[in-house]
């Protein structure tokens, strides 16, 4: 039987995860179609993306280069639109299936919340969408058709192991760490590791944001609270392990004893293709499979709360629950931002983090406008200790 063609929106698809989400739909041609591409600045890449994968059409986020990518498409078919509020329009587009949602940080969650009310399948990369809004999300998605199957690779090894399982035999979520660049570093040599230093991951190769967040550990917090708003359980069920291979993406361990686990190399492209073949396992690859040499070392350690103070952070943001994880983030978004500016120390990102949210007013069961609210209050205040800093 043939199926029809699936049209897929990809939000960042100059990004990393944007950028691999195409290969896999060019990888693909029979059974998806880009449809709409969304970036918020890269305009060449995103001409270039556009001239080679022929969508419906084309959204540049900043409208600076609004005329600039008309222009280039312009005698295509293509349709050139720009703003926040024409994605989250477009992304409702009747002819639209599936929506990736890969774009940096808080600014994705507008149009998620719109893919949602659509009923779209949403494939989530972007994390901090779950970080800053869990609650508002799982309750929008209890009354939509919308279904969402995660991208990040940890999350989709929860999904994997829990196929066929019963929510109520799960004992706990095993949440694996690669630990990132400085997982020996002595925690008084932190002060003084630079940009430079922290973009260079071990294992995965991401966007700079990212890459940043793994650093200071930050990115597992946010995936605990990822984890719990996906899967239904409480921060104090996800333990964090930490495994510098990146060969096991995570684990589930269940009230008999048991504990499955699911195995890959580190490549987004994996946890992207299951994530688009879903509700099956449909897409096969000719990429490098696993052999015994990736087998054989697999070790893990506890995680070092003492040196990654982040963690400490987002469990308590994560049982504090209401807006206290949207202004971690958005603090998160500032201190990270300056760091990779050089203006910052890298172990300011912890001080700009954790001053931010003690000040921060509290709300428990925030409505969408207080998240807008208190994601622009804390991104003022946490802007003003970075301004002090460098003083
Ligand atoms: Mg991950």
């Amino acid at each position: 039987m043939r199926e029809t063609r699936r049209n897929i929106a990809v939000l960042g698809s100059t990004g990393s995860i944007g950028r691999q989400t195409l290969d896999i739909i060019a990888e693909y041609p029979d059974l998806f179609q880009a449809w709409l591409l969304v970036a918020r600045s890269s305009a060449d890449l995103l001409i270039a993306q556009a001239r080679l994968m022929r969508p419906h059409m084309v959204i540049i986020a900043d409208e600076q280069y609004y005329e600039y990518v008309r222009d280039a498409l312009e005698g295509t078919e293509i349709v050139v639109a720009t703003g926040s509020a024409a994605i989250a329009q477009a992304v409702t587009m009747p002819e639209i299936d599936t929506v990736v949602t890969a774009m940096v940080g808080y600014s994705g969650l507008e149009s998620t919340i719109a893919a949602i009310g659509a009923g779209k399948r949403i494939a989530l990369a972007n994390k901090e969408t779950l970080v800053v809004a869990g609650e508002l999300i799982e309750s929008l998605l209890r009354n939509s058709d919308s279904v969402l199957y995660p991208v990040d690779s940890e999350h989709g090894a929860f999904y994997q192991c829990l196929v066929g399982e019963r929510h109520e035999d799960v004992d706990k979520l095993l949440l694996t760490a690669s630990g990132g660049p400085f997982r020996t570093m002595p925690k008084e040599e932190l002060s003084r590791v630079t940009a430079a230093d922290a973009l260079k991951h071990p294992n995965w190769s991401m966007g700079a944001k990212i890459t940043i967040d793994s650093a200071t550990m930050m990115n597992k917090g946010f995936e605990m609270i990822e984890a719990r708003w996906l899967f239904g359980v409480e921060p104090g069920d996800i333990e964090i392990l930490v495994h510098p291979q990146s060969i096991v993406h995570s684990m589930v361990a269940f009230k008999d004893g048991s504990v499955k686990a699911q195995l890959g190399l580190p490549d987004m492209h994996l946890p992207i293709r299951y994530a688009l073949g879903l509700p099956d396992r449909r897409l096969a690859s000719d990429c490098r499979k696993m052999s015994i040499e990736d087998f054989a070392t697999l070790t893990f350690e506890r995680p070092d709360f003492d040196k990654f103070p982040l963690l400490n952070t987002a469990y308590a943001a994560a049982r504090a629950g209401g807006t206290a994880p949207c202004v971690m983030n958005a603090a998160n978004e500032i201190a990270v931002a300056a760091f990779l500016q050089d203006k910052i120390r890298f172990t300011d990102i912890y001080t700009i983090i954790d001053k931010t949210m003690e000040q921060a007013p509290h709300i428990g069961r925030p409505h969408y406008e207080d998240l807008v609210a208190s994601n622009k209050a804390a991104r003022d205040y946490a802007s003003r200790i970075v301004e002090e800093l460098i003083k």
